[in-house]
Formats: structure tokens, sequence, C-alpha cells
């Protein structure tokens, strides 16, 4: 998956995510970057969080919905992204170091972070002269 959030310099959210699935995918699998609160999810009032990885485990959890849920509730990019892994892991700990899934996340403020089960995942920033913020995320398993 290619995932970017984006904050412009008028303080607004944005994010897009684009992916073309697994590998040997099943036929007519979907993933979750095409599921709003699942692969991407933006709240202008909050934060945006777009995820990377293993789109069946993010489904379960509602993953990027979860990040900023979280965000809501007073946690950082980081913290939220991390919350939402370790719920990943609780339900499924076994298996959870054979796949991999990583969140990145930014709020209204400006601050970002980003979480993953596994090394492996990658993400940088664009800071534009006017203030506002790109975030680009992708992940390698
Ligand atoms: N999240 C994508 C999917 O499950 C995979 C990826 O990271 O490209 O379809």
């Amino acid at each position: 998956t290619m995932g970017t959030i984006a904050l412009d310099n008028a303080g607004n959210l944005s994010g897009a995510c684009t992916t073309s699935g697994m590998g040997f995918k099943m036929k007519g699998r979907l993933g979750d970057s095409p599921i709003i609160g699942a692969g991407l999810f933006v709240d202008n009032e909050i934060g945006a969080a777009v995820s990377s990885g293993q789109g069946e485990e993010v489904i379960r959890i509602a993953g990027t919905h979860l990040v900023v849920e979280m965000m809501r509730m007073g946690k950082s990019p980081e913290e939220a992204c991390k919350a939402a892994i370790e719920r990943l892991v609780k339900i499924n700990p076994v298996k959870a170091k054979d796949f991999q899934v990583g969140f990145i996340a930014i709020n209204k403020l400006g601050e970002y972070g980003a979480y993953s089960i596994n090394p492996g995942f990658s993400y940088s920033v664009t800071a534009s002269e006017d203030g506002g913020k790109v975030f680009m995320a992708t992940s390698h398993y």
C-alpha cells in the first residue's frame, strides 16, 4: 500500500491510499485499502491515519478508525498507532509474528507518528514552507 495523509497550511486534513493488494491474492479479494475506517480514515476535527500490510487483520479491528478515535481520547499519533498494533497482537499473538501491519497518523497540531508489528515499515515526511505536512508510508514484507 502507498498511503498518504496530509495537513495543509489552513489546518485541514486529507488522506488517500492505493494498493495492488497482496501477492497471490484470492480472486475478488478487496483488502483494507478501499474500506474507509480500515485502510484509511480522516476526521478533520481530530486526525488522519492510514495502514499498510495484511489487510484482513486491519479490517478486524477497523484499524485506522481505531487510531483516530484513540487520538480523540488524548493519545499522541504514535501512541495511538502503537495501541492499535497492540490490539492486533493481543487478538492474534502467534500469527502476528508472521505478518506485517503498520499505521501512520497525524493530528490537527501536525504531530505525527507511526508503529508497525515487525521491522520493514517505512515512511517519509515532507514539510512545505507554508506549514503544510505530507506523509507517505509504505511497507515491505
Ligand atoms: N493493505 C493491502 C491489502 O491488504 C496490502 C498492502 O499493504 O499493499 O490489500
